[in-house]
């Protein structure tokens, strides 16, 4: 081979290889795509079991990086699309922006991720009826056997603690980092006034229990009503339902069909 056509072929490889990169960038990922599909199906489910309305938002650990989450730009979860999903940092910075509106209150997930290294799904809401656990000493506790997750007691997040007056919005990472404390290692914690966090291994889990701690405190509340003792699930069976769990699969399965045919 001459020196010119050494030279020609190294500069066709050097030319060549941003454009090979570049298809490797965008190379299906079946794990990623999975991810993404599961994190627009949660968001829709959470909105058609009414955990969520034109706010709240649900995220997804990244599969392949743990030190970023996926979560959607700023928009109602019921039109989450798998377009609308992006990826953060754990200070909850995106990836790449693209202009888009992002969600303020981003620094819950990041903040969760950054100090439970066992949850890959968080889900914030303003799940309607936690809300009077979260304004009164009434403390929530688990009266359903779906809902046996909440054994080991569900913490009030309380602002005031970081800043005195607020709009109550986790609006950066110290209110993020202070929530995250509160929730510690249990599933759910509530935020006074505001609505609750919920974490998960899994988004399928995640998801479950924001359904069923709504589904818990609507029926907690009317057994209050009824003025008599309470039989709460006791602190053994949370403890054995922990340690033999039921598939969250065939909720799932039916909430997602449900919700993705709107
Ligand atoms: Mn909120």
């Amino acid at each position: 081979m001459s020196t010119y056509s050494r030279i020609a072929a190294a500069a066709l490889i050097f030319l060549a290889a941003p454009a090979m990169r570049l298809a490797a960038a965008q190379a299906p990922d079946p794990v990623l795509a999975a991810a993404i599909e599961d994190l627009v199906a949660a968001s829709r489910i959470l909105a058609d079991q009414g955990v969520v309305d034109a706010y709240g938002h649900v995220s997804i650990r990244h599969p392949h990086h743990p030190n970023r989450y996926l979560l959607s730009r700023s928009l109602a979860p019921a039109r989450v699309t798998a377009v609308d999903i992006m990826e953060f940092d754990l200070d909850s910075n995106p990836i790449d922006r693209q202009g888009r509106n992002l969600f303020i209150e981003r620094f819950i997930h990041g903040e969760v991720y950054k100090a439970r290294p066992d949850v890959r799904a968080v889900v914030h809401s303003h799940s309607p009826a936690v809300i009077p656990f979260s304004i009164t000493p009434v403390p929530l506790r688990p009266v359903l056997h779906t809902a046996a997750f909440l054994w080991p007691g569900v913490p009030v997040w309380e602002i005031r603690d970081t800043t005195l007056v607020t709009d109550l919005l986790v609006r950066n990472a110290q209110f993020g980092k202070a929530l995250a404390v509160t929730l510690g290692d249990k599933p759910v914690a509530l935020m006074r006034g505001h609505g609750n966090v919920v974490v998960g291994e899994d988004v399928q889990t995640a998801v479950a229990r924001a359904v069923y701690t709504e589904v818990n405190a609507r029926t907690l509340t009317i057994a209050l009503g009824l003025n008599a003792p309470i039989d709460y699930i006791s602190n053994e069976e949370g403890a054995f339902k922990d340690k033999h769990p039921s598939s969250e699969t065939r909720a799932w399965d039916l909430w997602k069909e449900k919700a993705m045919n709107k």
